[in-house]
């Protein structure tokens, strides 16, 4: 798939949905389109003072809720088509997981290895000043975070901006996956990777389809292939890990590294950001061509890197029987039929790599009400906790420990807190779009856009449309 269809990809998936659905044809096509995109040219003033134009975009797709809500991604291959299908996926994930949120996306086209950080600084700046003065940007208009290529630093710059031509009382819920001391949430940097964990968990628990895919239930043992050891594919590796799996393989830009007996994910991940590679890695064997370690044996693949990475090339050689979409559009439709029909179970990114969203969806309610989760009742819990331990110890007349007694009592933090709400968001979704396949006879992607086209078409139906 060439990256200009990536919206078409994302309108054939919706169409398979809406052939269950009785909305009209009309409200289906505006439910389809993008409300609005915006194409950015402004000048960068590099460091060795020469001048070079900057293509920015972002994309509202859907203004059924507000704010919208949405990544920026610094990529060379951003462009009109791929922004506006991003949006629109981020419509249908935020319906599927019930966050509040209209679609949105931006990017800049840029290969942010080539700029030192005082122009990555510069750059961002520039662009959040373009979106203030379009109206692309306002806790109550469009919330951007973070995507391929972009941080908690890039969150911080566009803050900074926004509040200083902004200043207001909510101006810190312009954006979202801020450092902490910014205004961010704790459990951020690795909600979508702690999503995608959630989820895959949670299809790995159900006998009925680990049966028809010949596996155990649980996630013990499996043995897990990762593309893309960014931050969604670095987190879900690492909790992947911590619940017992086996990561083989992990496929980056510049290689990819095997070993049957498992790697190390965090001694990888210290490698990595020291040396800048994990092709130097010591006990793995180097694949030098990446894409074709994805095709090995293994019980799991999480492709988490970016768009269009199994099509109808690939998909015949590819083994695993579980896909785990980390990445945004990571398999074309083509693909998906061809791995569907040898019986694979295919768990889509908009579902999966909801994690990012629903913490984000955290962070901006936490910004809009000013107080962090767990201040004004952790103590409360704590204490009462505590009050009932200490009658059933007189009642029982056993004594617990020091430690024994805080386990028990601990109240939650707002890193608890965070964790338990996407762990619920994430479960929960799994389990009603994985009802919607058994109902409706679909597969889980289908499921997902019948969920999520179901629930923003009732609020256009009810909206009406402006004359
Ligand atoms: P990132 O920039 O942190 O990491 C991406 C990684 O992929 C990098 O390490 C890069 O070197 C690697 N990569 C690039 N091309 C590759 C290739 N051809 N083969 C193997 N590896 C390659 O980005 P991220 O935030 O982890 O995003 C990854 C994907 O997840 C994107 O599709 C993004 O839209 C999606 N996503 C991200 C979030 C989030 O919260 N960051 C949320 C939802 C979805």
């Amino acid at each position: 798939m060439s990256n200009t269809r990536f919206f078409e990809q994302v309108n054939l998936n919706f169409d398979r949905a809406a052939k269950h659905l009785k909305f009209t044809e009309g409200l289906l096509d505006q439910i389809k389109e993008c409300n609005t995109v915006c194409h950015f040219t402004f000048p960068l003033k590099k460091d060795n003072g020469k001048i070079e134009t900057i293509h920015a975009w972002r994309a509202e797709h859907s203004h059924h809720k507000l704010p919208t809500k949405g990544g920026i991604r610094y990529s060379m291959m951003v462009n009109e088509d791929e922004v506006k299908a991003l949006a629109a996926l981020m419509t249908y994930k935020c319906a599927v997981v019930d966050v509040p949120f209209g679609g949105a996306k931006g990017g800049i086209r840029i290969d942010r290895t080539k700029y030192t950080t005082a122009e990555l600084e510069r750059i961002t700046r520039r662009f959040t000043f373009e979106l203030v003065s379009k109206n692309f940007i306002g806790p109550d208009i469009d919330v951007p975070a973070p995507d391929y290529g972009t941080g908690e630093q890039e969150m911080a710059w566009i803050m900074d901006t926004y509040k200083s031509i902004e200043p207001s009382l909510n101006a810190e819920g312009c954006v979202t996956g801020k450092p902490v001391g910014l205004g961010g949430i704790r459990g951020r940097t690795e909600a979508t990777g702690r999503g995608v964990f959630f989820g895959i968990c949670e299809a790995c628990e159900n006998k009925e389809d680990m049966k028809e895919l010949g596996l155990t239930v649980g996630l013990d043992g499996k043995t897990v292939i990762v593309q893309g050891f960014g931050n969604v594919g670095y987190h879900s590796a690492k909790y992947m890990m911590e619940a017992g799996a086996k990561i083989i393989a992990i496929c980056e830009h510049d290689g990819a590294i095997h070993n049957e007996k498992g790697i190390d994910i965090e001694a990888l991940y210290k490698h990595r950001n020291e040396h800048g590679t994990i092709t130097t890695f010591k006990d793995v064997k180097l694949i030098k061509d990446s894409g074709s370690a994805m095709e090995l044996e293994c019980d799991i693949l999480i492709p988490a890197a970016l768009e269009a990475q199994i099509t109808a090339d690939n998909a015949p050689r590819i083994k695993a029987k579980i896909i785990g979409e980390g990445a945004n559009g990571p398999t074309t439709q083509e693909a998906h039929d061809i791995m569907k029909d040898r019986g694979a179970l295919i768990i889509p990114d908009n579902y999966l790599n909801a994690g990012g969203v629903t913490v984000s969806y955290f962070e901006w309610l936490k910004n809009l009400s000013h107080v962090r989760f767990g201040r004004m009742d952790r103590r409360f819990e704590e204490n009462a906790a505590r009050r009932m331990l200490d009658a059933m110890q007189v009642m029982t007349s056993r004594n617990l420990s020091d430690p024994e007694i805080a386990k028990i009592v601990a109240g939650a933090g707002e890193k608890d807190i965070v964790d338990s709400g996407l762990e619920d968001t994430m479960i929960t979704a799994y389990n009603e779009i994985n009802e919607i396949r058994k109902q409706y006879g679909v597969d889980l992607r289908t499921a997902a856009f019948i969920s999520a086209v179901k629930k923003v078409g009732v609020i256009y139906e009810k909206m009406g449309i402006f004359p």
